[in-house]
């Protein structure tokens, strides 16, 4: 299976997504995480990257389609993916349809993750002070925001019209999410073959 997470900063992605990989024994590919592991060893990627994640900018396109092309090879064989932090952007997710459908592995499961802002903000800043994520605080969280709102949701429509979306209410505790998560999944799991229901049986028999 290959699932995409969308969502806001602070939704749970990354935790959903170790959870997602988890059960279904999946790759979990989270772009910002990447980012930051680029940023902390000061590779060249990372150092180019660095200004905009501190203001809470996305990263030029091409920089995160390689990561993205690079950190998707050989999924294939692995069963899929969980996808964090991509697309971001309409055009970026035309990219992924352009280009991950050549390499045969367009998304197949868009999974948003819904929560309210003031939500966001509480949760970022807790975890700022915890982690020490230097784009956890204030300022940089309401651009993260903004950037969300305005680039991010829309891409949330484009899935929405080719009906790969599932979308679960984040706003609940960490287990209740995750309930939700694993439960849509198993149902929209398109490497299950289903049986049919005894009902179905009865019926097509008339
Ligand atoms: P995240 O850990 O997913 O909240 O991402 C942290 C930061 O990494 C974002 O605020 C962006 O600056 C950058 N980033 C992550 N994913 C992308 C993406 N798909 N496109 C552009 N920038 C990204």
């Amino acid at each position: 299976m290959r699932v995409v997470m969308l969502a806001p900063p602070g939704a749970g992605k990354g935790t959903q997504g170790t959870l997602i990989a988890r059960h279904f024994d999946l790759p979990h590919v989270a772009l910002g995480d990447l980012l930051r592991v680029h940023m902390s060893r000061r590779t060249p990627v990372g150092e180019r990257v660095r200004e905009y994640v501190m203001a809470g900018e996305l990263v030029p396109d091409e920089l995160v389609l390689e990561l993205v092309v690079h950190g998707l090879r050989g999924t294939s064989d692995r069963g899929g993916y969980v996808l964090d932090g991509f697309p971001r952007s309409i055009p970026q997710a035309r990219q992924a349809d352009h280009i991950l459908t050549e390499l045969g592995l367009a998304p197949q499961v868009v999974l948003h993750l819904a929560v309210d802002d003031d939500e966001v903000v509480r949760r970022l800043l807790a975890r700022g002070s915890l982690e020490n994520r230097l784009d956890d605080n204030e300022i940089t969280i309401r651009r993260r925001l903004d950037v969300y709102h305005t680039v991010t949701a829309p891409v949330l429509d484009y899935y929405a019209a080719n009906s790969r979306l599932v979308s679960v209410d984040a706003m609940q505790s960490v287990d209740a999410v995750g309930e939700d998560v694993l439960d849509a999944l198993e149902t929209l799991n398109p490497d299950v073959t289903r049986l049919p229901a005894a009902g179905d049986v009865l019926e097509s028999c008339g």
